[in-house]
């Protein structure tokens, strides 16, 4: 059984960054910050122990250069590197490099991450191991047109063409009928091999209004796993998550117990250590399809922590370490219901186009059951350079209903101030009486186009303005009477400044 890591570099920024430093901290071992140019002045810098630069602006400069970071942390004397989410999370020549150069990949193996990776073995992975999954075709991209066409016609249309290296939803196209096949195919592969250098495309069956439902598994180098229950993440904008919550309304206790059987077989069938997700769709029916491994710490993880009371991040660090992981499937019981809320600084009225500026006011809801995932702090700035997600809202209720009423609490006070941001959307998304009813599917935000409505200003958010402007008024030395008299004459609705509210 290895020792316990003294140092441990954090190879990822903002709200992730700073999340795995804080257990770092709490396990008594130290946390070291890499950062970008832009990043100079970054809460996650701040929060760690030891911080070096890495020079560079974008995120090919700067934190996916596994080289220099590797560098770093053999200079410093990290015994372990923590990827995080996104940027060198499944690059598994990094996690190959980081074993070679004798530092802990907190992570599955690179193994694990290869047969992952590639969407095509993985499926055949699955069910050679008795995970269903997804009907559909692939095979040579030398394929003859016709050959494909006919192959096509057995799955049935609609079917998506999806990219075999894909992820965040790249890559990916709808087709309808066998006239627009030929296109689709060759513009997938085009954007697969822009986006992955790696342009191999394959078929598969659309399923209609599916849920997306996801288990969170774990295993350790002892032979143990176990799965973690699900997450459903049905809200989605673009194929990108928004809004996760855990458990399901669909799931029945047998679903539940089938697919987290599948979910073990899954994790078993590849050997998987650490923290992993198996992603599933659900069609209406409740047929169950395996959709991939994410292997890796997942952005929507906490909701698992809110209900299971456990620390995900923890339970890595200890079996990167080669000790067991601190659960089994006995032991694990969840409790209440969680929800979490992207926060991010994007403009929904304007095609969530990403709004960029420095935070002039931001304070995140404090109350109970409420937990924060924060990137940044009053004062940062959010840059074209990086994931406009400023921060996670997590909350946790006995019930659903009690998860709702908390998150749509929490949502009202949260105060951004200097960017333009997704939380008055998110509260129309919870309040909605769908969302209530938990009849969620991938299409819920299309088909309810009056979630982009904007509603009349919430008495909330003129509180926070009335407040804001009478403060500045006084600090100018104008003369105010009162937060109402404020806003009628020089209100922040009639600023056209750097800031907007929410
Ligand atoms: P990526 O790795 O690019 O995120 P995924 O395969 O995980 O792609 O799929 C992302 C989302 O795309 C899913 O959550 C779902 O909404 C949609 N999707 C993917 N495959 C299908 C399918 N076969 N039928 C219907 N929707 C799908």
């Amino acid at each position: 059984m290895g020792e316990m890591f003294k140092k441990v570099l954090i190879a990822n920024r903002g709200e992730i960054a700073v999340r795995v430093m804080q257990t770092l901290q709490q396990m008594n071992i130290r946390a070291v910050a890499v950062y970008s140019q832009p990043d100079r002045t970054a809460l996650h810098a701040s929060v760690a122990d030891e911080a070096y630069p890495l020079g560079g602006v974008t995120a090919a400069e700067s934190y996916l250069r596994g080289d220099r970071i590797l560098e770093i942390a053999r200079a410093c004397g990290a015994q372990a590197i923590h990827p995080g989410y996104g940027f060198l999370s499944e690059n598994e020549d990094f996690a190959q490099e980081c074993r070679d150069a004798g530092i802990a990949f907190i992570g599955p193996k690179p193994e694990a991450i290869r047969a992952m990776g590639d969407k095509v073995l993985a499926k055949q992975t699955m069910q050679k191991a008795g995970v269903p999954v997804v009907p559909g075709w692939s095979g040579a991209m030398d394929t003859p047109i016709d050959q494909i066409r006919a192959e096509a016609n057995r799955v049935g249309y609609p079917l998506l063409v999806k990219a075999a290296a894909g992820g965040g939803g790249k890559g990916m196209r709808l087709v309808k009928d066998e006239y627009e096949l030929q296109a689709a195919l060759e513009a997938a592969a085009r954007e697969a091999q822009a986006a992955f250098g790696d342009g191999r495309v394959f078929l598969e069956k659309y399923i209609a209004r599916p849920r997306h439902i996801e288990f969170q598994i774990f295993g350790d180098d002892h032979g143990h796993a176990a799965h973690l229950f699900e997450r459903e993440c049905s809200i989605q904008r673009r194929y990108q998550k928004i809004i996760e919550e855990t458990p399901s309304v669909a799931l029945t206790p047998d679903l539940r117990a089938k697919m987290g059987d599948a979910a073990v077989k899954a994790a078993k069938a590849i050997g998987y250590t650490s923290a992993g997700t198996v992603e599933f769709l659900v069609d209406d029916k409740g047929n169950f399809y395996f959709l991939e491994v994410n292997a890796r710490l997942q952005v929507e993880h906490p909701v698992t922590e809110m209900t299971l009371q456990q620390d995900l991040v923890r339970a890595q660090i200890l079996v990167a370490a080669g000790q067991p992981m601190p659960f089994s499937q006995e032991t694990l019981r969840p409790i209440g219901h969680a929800i979490e809320c992207r926060i991010c600084a994007e403009d929904p009225a304007n095609s969530f186009f990403p709004s960029i500026g420095t935070l002039r006011r931001y304070r995140p809801p404090v109350g109970p059951n409420i937990r924060v995932d924060t990137g940044v702090i009053e004062g940062s700035t959010v840059s074209v350079h990086y994931d406009p997600m400023l921060a996670k809202l997590i909350v946790w209720g006995r019930d659903r209903r009690e998860a709702i009423d908390g998150t749509l609490w929490a949502l009202r006070r949260f105060v951004v101030l200097g960017v333009t941001t997704n939380i008055e959307f998110l509260q129309r998304v919870i309040a909605h009486p769908a969302f209530a009813r938990g009849d969620l599917h991938t299409h819920f935000l299309n088909d309810h186009p009056d979630l982009n409505e904007k509603p009349a200003e919430s008495p909330d958010l003129a509180l926070i303005a009335a407040a804001w402007v009478s403060r500045h008024a006084a600090n100018t030395g104008a003369a105010t009477n009162g937060a109402a008299a404020a806003i009628d004459r020089a209100g922040p609705w009639s600023t056209t400044t750097s800031w907007r509210v929410g």
